[in-house]
């Protein structure tokens, strides 16, 4: 038996209210509340995965030294991936001898 926080009225069985039909049941209003919690932090990652890279936006940041920055993080990660090109580009010449 449980007491509707809205109506008042006694529900037995069931995780709705049979008179308003207002959720009652606390461990479903847990549940609920994880749900939304999980589909918050998926919607975040998706956020980060469709946004461009943290040095891009600070590059567009209006700020110029978070510009500068986002110039200087852009840089630094061409170089890496310049770097692990011409690596993979060499070892792939060590190993065709
Ligand atoms: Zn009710």
């Amino acid at each position: 038996m449980v007491k509707c926080k809205h109506c008042g009225v006694f529900t037995e069985n069931s995780d709705y209210c049979k008179n308003c039909g207002a959720l009652i049941s606390f461990k479903k209003e847990r549940e609920l509340r994880v749900e939304s919690f999980k589909q918050q932090q998926i919607d975040e990652a998706k956020l980060e995965l469709e946004n461009p890279s943290f040095a891009i936006r600070l590059m567009q940041h209006p700020n110029f030294l978070c510009k500068i920055g986002g110039w200087i993080l852009h840089s630094v990660f061409l170089v890496i991936s310049a770097i692990g090109a011409f690596l993979a580009w060499f070892i792939a010449m060590v190993a065709a001898g």
